[in-house]
């Protein structure tokens, strides 16, 4: 039973970001209760290696076959063009077995309950629900779970659990942008494709706001986090830079979010899932936050005091490529509202992927990934002898590799490994068929 009084799941689910199949798997190798994914169409992230049809029956295949979920994401804000496309995808998704779909506008659940009755409907955080009204009016409609708006103090999602039932599910680690809960028109007004007639203020042709670069229909290309300047009206060209650092101005730029410090207060609440945001992010990002959140979750959900446990997810969470992190409105007092902007730095990056360990057969389908005692890793940075590999176990802990001599899957000796080429060696330990190595820089 949780402070609302409400009796819940023994411990909140762990929900990773699939940002391909590849990334499916590495996420449930690493903990993750549920994965979501999104079709081609539809799921804001219009940039990740959103799923096609095949690779959307393939993820709720491996998903259900590992006893896990997959959710989909149709979280746009759709407009007329979208509607006459969307039953025939939601029917689809419905055939597929999907275990909820993200919504965000309230037409697209209309949708949703006609042509995809059977699926449960996860409300986005991109609805911006900031009250537990708000709450009872989602569920009233039919909404299972709902993400309430980011920039919501710990004591207000204290209420909206204490005094909901619905399901309630936070982020916990990311990105975060620097409009209302995702709500923006910086990419759509800077990346307009067609001049609009009439001119700007330097006699440039005008720059109008299109949907088809839009945040609010998965297409941001992060315009908050360029690098930013000065041009004077009467002089177009002439950039005075606003210089922070040697490399620019972050003026806009949020810090990330990171609450594994703070999963045991939130556990106390009775929310029934933390999210982690990233469809974009890389495989190492993937294995890294969902393994440090999921060693939180187990050891929180111990009985006995958890005092910290959180100290080696930290270590894994500061060597991602990540900006300096924050823990955000939840932990920055009532009705701040504000992102925690860095103005310092862009990443802070100290290791890449060195590779993933492969099956030797075709990735994923064989549980066998060593031959004659020697592993296959398709290698995803440029390695060398001499390096140092650590592979991330599920269980926390990691295992060194010192790189000596290795070879192709030929047998021919290897003086380096390009990305993305397969290469053997001897380890003293067991892996993991996608199992994520990582090296320093
Ligand atoms: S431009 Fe930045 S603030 Fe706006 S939606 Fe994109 S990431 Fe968020």
């Amino acid at each position: 039973m949780d402070v609302s009084g409400r009796t819940r799941s023994p411990g909140p689910e762990l929900l990773s970001p699939g940002g391909s199949l590849e990334k499916l798997r590495i996420a449930f190798l690493y903990g993750a209760d549920a994965v979501y994914a999104s079709g081609k169409d539809f799921g804001l992230r219009g940039f990740a290696n959103n799923f096609d049809e095949k690779e959307l029956a393939a993820a709720s295949r491996i998903a259900h076959g590992l006893g896990k979920k997959l959710y989909v994401t149709v979280n746009i804000f759709a407009r007329r063009s979208d509607l006459e496309k969307l039953p025939a995808y939601l029917e689809y998704l419905q055939e597929l077995h999907i275990d909820a779909l993200i919504i965000s506008d309230p037409g697209v659940l209309l949708l949703a309950r006609q042509y995809a009755p059977e699926v449960a409907v996860h409300l986005s955080t991109q609805a911006n629900t900031t009250n537990s009204l708000s709450v009872k009016f989602w569920q009233e409609q039919g909404v299972r779970r709902i993400n309430p708006a980011r920039e919501l103090s710990f004591a207000e999602i204290a209420e909206i659990v204490k005094s909901s039932e619905a399901e309630i599910e936070i982020f916990v680690h990311g990105a975060m942008c620097m409009s209302y809960s995702g709500r923006c028109l910086m990419s759509g007004f800077l990346n307009a494709p067609k001049p609009l007639s009439g001119k700007d203020g330097a006699g440039n042709p005008a720059r109008p706001y299109v949907m088809n670069r839009s945040a609010n229909s998965g297409f941001c290309t992060q315009p908050c986090r360029w690098s930013w300047g000065l041009v004077e009206e009467k002089r177009p060209g002439e950039v005075f830079p606003v210089e922070q650092d040697g490399r620019g101005s972050y003026i806009l730029n949020s810090k990330d979010l990171c609450l594994l410090e703070e999963i045991g207060p939130l556990m106390g609440l009775g929310i029934d899932s933390f999210k982690i945001e990233g469809r974009m992010k890389g495989a190492l990002y993937v294995a890294s936050v969902t393994r440090a959140y999921r060693q939180a979750i187990n050891r929180f959900a111990k009985p006995v005091s958890a005092t910290g446990a959180e100290t080696a997810g930290m270590e894994d969470l500061q060597r991602i490529s990540h900006r300096p992190y924050t823990k955000g409105n939840l932990f920055a007092g009532e009705q701040t509202g504000a992102p925690d902007v860095e103005t310092r730095i862009s990443y802070v990056q100290t290791h890449t992927l060195a590779g993933l360990v492969r099956s030797g057969q075709e990735p994923g389908e064989s549980p066998a990934c060593s031959e004659g005692g020697k592993i296959f890793l398709e290698a995803r940075s440029r390695l060398v002898p001499g390096q140092i590999l650590e592979f991330l176990n599920p269980d926390g802990s990691t295992s060194s590799h010192l790189l000596g001599s290795f070879e192709d899957t030929c047998g021919n000796r290897l003086t380096q490994a390009n990305p993305n080429t397969l290469i053997r060696f001897c380890v003293d330990f067991p892996v993991f068929p996608f199992q994520a190595a990582r090296v320093c820089n």
